[in-house]
């Protein structure tokens, strides 16, 4: 009993810490001092990311203000992380039942992911911002730090997927010019190596919608190349429809924003 007591006191001493030092990080990254509270079961914003995940609400271009501090709680304090890891989770236990075509493994099954906030997050850029509209020159800035941290339990999807013999495809609609050479660092850097190929947004495709773009590509995997798209992950609806969107889709949670 004195040893649980004993735990139970350190964890809200570690508790009181984080709460008292996270203010101080994240003044040093640029955020307000004073961020809206926590609240984690208000019913409004409960209701509004299941609206948000179900695909019913479209097009909102930043989080209601009510449900700031919601998404902040959300995002940081441990339940998106448990949602992300179920999703890998499923999609895993998926690809383990994936059989390879009657002639034998032909290296033609593959899988489609997303880069951000699937494989990289951008959690620390858009908490900064307290989950507001879309600033193309300010996400531009923070994309060119390669700093976005892997999601881990992505990163663990990912090579069980390699290990599974899957081709894996990373496609972003990242524009190619301006930030391909950084996001194949930070990709290399989060741990994503021994994808087939990272398909970025080209002068092509510049100003077409997300799901016009990402058919385009799949597409030509599949069409052209031959590829069967066993699965597809990416946290935005857009990631996930059109043609050739995959035998299976899985979305990865995502209330910070909306792509089109
Ligand atoms: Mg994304």
């Amino acid at each position: 009993m004195a040893a649980r007591s004993m735990m139970m006191t350190s964890a809200r001493l570690a508790t009181l810490a984080v709460a008292l030092v996270l203010p101080w990080l994240e003044a040093a990254e640029g955020a307000p001092w004073f961020w809206p509270p926590i609240s984690g079961d208000d019913p409004y914003c409960l209701t509004w990311r299941v609206m948000v995940e179900a695909n019913n609400a479209k097009g909102w271009r930043a989080v209601p203000a009510q449900c700031v501090g919601y998404v902040r709680g959300y995002m940081a304090w441990g339940q998106y992380y448990r949602d992300v890891g179920a999703v890998a989770e499923e999609a895993a236990a998926y690809a383990a039942q994936v059989a390879p075509p009657a002639g034998g493994d032909d290296g033609r099954d593959a899988w489609v992911l997303d880069v951000d906030d699937t494989c990289l997050s951008n959690q620390p850029y858009y908490q900064v911002k307290q989950f507001g509209a879309y600033d193309p020159v300010a996400f531009r800035a923070w994309a060119s730090r390669e700093i976005c941290p892997g999601i881990p339990a992505m990163q663990w999807l990912f090579q069980t997927l390699r290990s599974r013999g899957f081709r894996v495809f990373l496609v972003t609609g990242r524009d190619e010019e301006t930030l391909g050479s950084c996001t194949a660092a930070n990709l290399a850097a989060a741990g994503f190596s021994g994808y087939d190929r990272l398909i970025m947004r080209g002068a092509l495709y510049r100003g077409q919608s997300s799901v016009a773009f990402k058919s385009a590509v799949r597409r030509q995997l599949v069409e052209e190349q031959g590829y069967r798209i066993r699965g597809n992950v990416g946290d935005q609806w857009s990631d996930l429809q059109g043609d050739c969107a995959g035998d299976r889709v899985f979305k990865v949670p995502n209330p910070m924003y909306f792509v089109p």
